[in-house]
């Protein structure tokens, strides 16, 4: 049922108030211009695309943490198959299945190259 009434919204916010041509889709910009009449459209006021960007804001942040993150933390004695700089960061990550047991991920220090194995 939400999926219905936000189609049926999505599709009144397609068409220009003013003139009634079609509008472009949204993209990251605040307006959206009617290329017809240039009655531009906050995009703001239409619904809740606050939660919209906040939520890019957060996957921003979110990618820098983990880009800190990865070269931070135990290092092992390992080759780098890279730079050959002797020493990685290793970061242990559970996988679903415990057959499978878990997968590391190396990040040399030197050049930041990345490597993944399974255990
Ligand atoms: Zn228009
Ligand atoms: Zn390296």
């Amino acid at each position: 049922m939400l999926n219905s009434m936000s189609k049926i919204f999505e599709t009144e916010l397609e068409f220009c108030e003013v003139c009634g041509s079609v509008l472009p889709l949204p993209g990251e910009t605040m307006f959206i211009e009617c290329k017809r009449c240039q009655n531009k459209i906050n995009v703001k006021e239409f619904h809740g695309i606050e939660n919209h960007s906040s939520h890019i804001f957060k996957s921003y942040d979110a990618s820098t943490n983990d880009k800190e993150e990865e070269l931070s933390g135990p290092t092992v004695e390992r080759k780098c198959s890279n730079c050959g700089y002797e020493e990685m960061i290793f970061k242990a990550q559970q996988t679903r299945s415990a057959d499978e047991g878990q997968t590391i991920f190396y990040t040399c220090k030197e050049c930041r190259h990345q490597e993944i194995e399974y255990s």
